[in-house]
């Protein structure tokens, strides 16, 4: 690995799974360029002082809490397992998934608090024994690397704890869920030894403004619409999102067009509630980026 440069920022990201994708993603959309990363550990930027190291997902969190980087994308998922102490610092809109409880599907078992006694088989053994502890069900777990989904087929467990994101695994496998431990997604962490005040730390300032500048626009939709003025009331009851419209008189008297970013997703529901106010051509545009 080269030298550690003292004013350059090091990000951790997964070299090659499910979040690779959606991370580098954003940190173009944050106008950070990079060579093509292939197989690499590391790779330099070429208009930021970032540098980018390539990891296992399970190693990120412990990169981070040590310093080895500085800021890490990884699943909150992993966060929790680790016992990792680095600071959250963004969710990131990715990488959703939830940690579930599920049995074969032919099980008598309905709810969590019936696994009493029952063998649970996780790659998760860390999340699984503080929720059972809190939980107070009295289950014994059965750590595994992988793979936990085939283990009540094979007769190692009862039940299992692992990750879904839509439900598929669990139907191929003939599985039930029965509960869900907890909720998952991307976050951006920081080393909790970031210096307030040095130079990287005032660089993680700078990607954080830009963060919240592209999370913030994809939230937004600008929309745009002509009606007759007095719709103008009705049409803010269904946009309730809309900040300070800018409103401009058309040629035919008593109809304005309407600008206005909504702070909403807007949906066909919502689009056919405004042509029923009066609206006509209305569009819903996205919006790139955002600074406030
Ligand atoms: P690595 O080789 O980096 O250890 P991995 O096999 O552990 O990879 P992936 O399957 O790529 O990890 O998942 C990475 C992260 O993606 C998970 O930790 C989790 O936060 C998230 N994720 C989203 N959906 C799912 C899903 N359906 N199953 C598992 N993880 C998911
Ligand atoms: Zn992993």
């Amino acid at each position: 690995m080269p030298r550690r440069n003292g004013e350059s920022l090091r990000i951790a990201v997964q070299s090659n799974g499910r979040l690779t994708g959606y991370s580098l993603e954003l940190l173009k959309d944050i106008g950070l360029e990079f060579e093509d990363h292939e197989r690499r550990l590391f790779t330099r930027c070429r208009n930021f002082p970032v540098e980018l190291l390539f990891l296992r997902d399970d190693d990120i969190p412990e990169y981070v809490a040590d310093g080895v980087a500085d800021l890490g994308i990884v699943g909150l998922n992993v966060i929790h397992e680790k016992r990792a102490e680095v600071d959250r610092l963004v969710p990131l809109g990715f990488g959703f998934c939830t940690l579930t409880l599920a049995v074969p599907a032919n099980a008598s078992i309905r709810s969590p608090s019936e696994l009493e006694g029952a063998r649970i088989a996780t790659t998760h053994p860390v999340s699984l024994a503080r929720y059972l502890d809190e939980e107070q069900i009295g289950a014994e777990i059965v750590e595994l690397a992988g793979g936990a989904e085939i283990a009540p087929a094979l007769d190692v467990a009862d039940a299992i704890c692992d990750l879904v994101s839509t439900g598929t695994t669990l139907r191929i496998h003939d599985l039930r869920q029965i509960g869900d431990v907890w909720d998952s997604e991307a976050w951006l962490v920081a080393s909790p030894g970031l210096d307030e005040g040095s130079g990287r730390s005032a660089l993680v300032k700078r990607l954080r403004v830009r963060l919240d500048g592209l999370l913030t626009a994809r939230r937004l939709k600008y929309v745009t619409l002509n009606a007759p003025r007095e719709a103008l009331p009705r049409i803010r009851e269904i946009l309730p999102g809309m900040r300070s419209p800018t409103v401009v008189p058309l040629a035919d008297s008593g109809m304005v067009a309407v600008h206005a970013a909504a702070q909403e997703e807007v949906f066909w529901e919502a689009m056919e509630r405004l042509k029923e106010a009066g609206a006509t051509e209305i569009l819903v545009l996205p919006v790139e980026k955002v600074m406030r």
